[in-house]
């Protein structure tokens, strides 16, 4: 993006061009790389800590083209966005991963400026390189600590009812069909309680597994609480409309068969804990969005796998 305030006309093109030392030595005390190049892409000069950063000494750098020093693909990168600069002089501001020369992934962050001639032709730009590499890394570690639940790698509560959301405003469009499982292990507390809260984190992990193993439809799988699963499963409307005349095709038969596929998956899978076999279960409750609130499609969800848990548990209700 370019802004305003590029550096006034003067010629500068001559300022640059010209052996500094003055400038030299003031560029080469700042220890952020600094460069400046031509309209053509024609390197002008550069400070100590660009050097270093390209690992290209100063004297192979200064009077070569982006073209002759970086193969094609990155030299048009570079050219392509300097041109947007000349064309719309000012500032310019933007972030991109490169590959260094010595191979090294890096996020960069640009700043440059275009700069005249005597004429008030646009005439070349400086730019300052910042290294975000581990700002860049941090930014990626928050957002998933913000988007995932860290035991099992599903999105949390908050993230998972902005997805809801998002799926129920394309099914009020009349895009996709709609609905939700919710899924609670059964006598859950029985595993703590035998093996202790480490190994019952096992057993999450262990039901986890079998949730992401079933992908029938396009499924989104939310931590809802402790040992409570919400799955938002949505198909695309063209095809259930094209089927609706087929029961077996029925949008809420496919839920109540993703819900009885995890549910027989998890019973059929016991799972080795401080060396003894245990067998789990889990209950479901399956319901179908009919543009009721998030709220109220989950407590029919909820109250559906209340159900399930009376009628003796290990069950699917819908
Ligand atoms: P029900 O069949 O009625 O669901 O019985 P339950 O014992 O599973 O009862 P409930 O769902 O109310 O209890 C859930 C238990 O799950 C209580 C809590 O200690 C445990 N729990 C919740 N989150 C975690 C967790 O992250 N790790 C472990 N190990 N246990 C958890
Ligand atoms: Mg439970
Ligand atoms: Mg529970």
């Amino acid at each position: 993006m370019a802004l305003t305030n590029p550096l006034a006309p003067h010629d500068l093109l001559v300022f640059f061009s010209a052996d500094n030392p003055l400038l030299q030595f003031t560029i080469d005390t700042l220890p952020v790389p600094i460069f400046y190049k031509d309209v053509n892409g024609v390197y002008l000069g550069c400070n100590r800590a660009f050097e270093d950063f390209i690992k290209i000494s100063r004297q192979q750098l200064v009077g070569f083209s982006v073209y002759q020093l970086f193969d094609k693909a990155l030299a048009d990168s570079y050219q392509q966005a300097d041109q947007a600069l000349f064309d719309n002089p000012g500032v310019q501001i933007y972030e991109k991963e490169i590959r260094t020369n010595s191979g090294d992934i890096v996020f960069v962050k640009f700043h440059k400026t275009s700069f005249f001639d005597a004429e008030g032709n646009v005439a070349g730009l400086i730019g300052v390189i910042f290294d975000v590499t581990e700002q860049k890394a941090l930014e990626a570690k928050l957002t998933q600590h913000a988007t995932f639940d860290d035991l099992t790698g599903f999105y949390n509560r908050r993230e998972g009812a902005a997805i809801a959301v998002e799926n129920m405003v394309l099914a009020v469009n009349g895009e996709i069909e709609f609905g939700v499982i919710m899924l609670d292990v059964d006598h859950f507390k029985r595993v703590n309680d035998q093996f202790g809260h480490g190994v019952g984190d096992l057993a999450l992990q262990h039901i986890a597994a079998i949730i992401k193993q079933s992908n029938s439809l396009e499924t989104t799988v939310i931590r809802w609480g402790g040992e409570e699963f919400l799955l938002l499963i949505k198909a695309p409307l063209s095809d259930t409309v094209a089927s609706r005349s087929n029961d077996e095709h029925d949008f809420k038969h496919d839920m109540l068969v993703i819900a009885n596929d995890i549910r027989e998956a998890v019973a059929s899978t016991p799972i080795k804990l401080d060396s003894q076999l245990v067998h789990l279960s889990i209950s479901c409750g399956v319901s179908c969005y009919t543009k009721q609130s998030l709220r109220a499609l989950i407590n029919e969800a909820d109250e559906l796998l209340y159900q399930a848990k009376n009628n003796g548990r290990n069950q699917v209700c819908g």
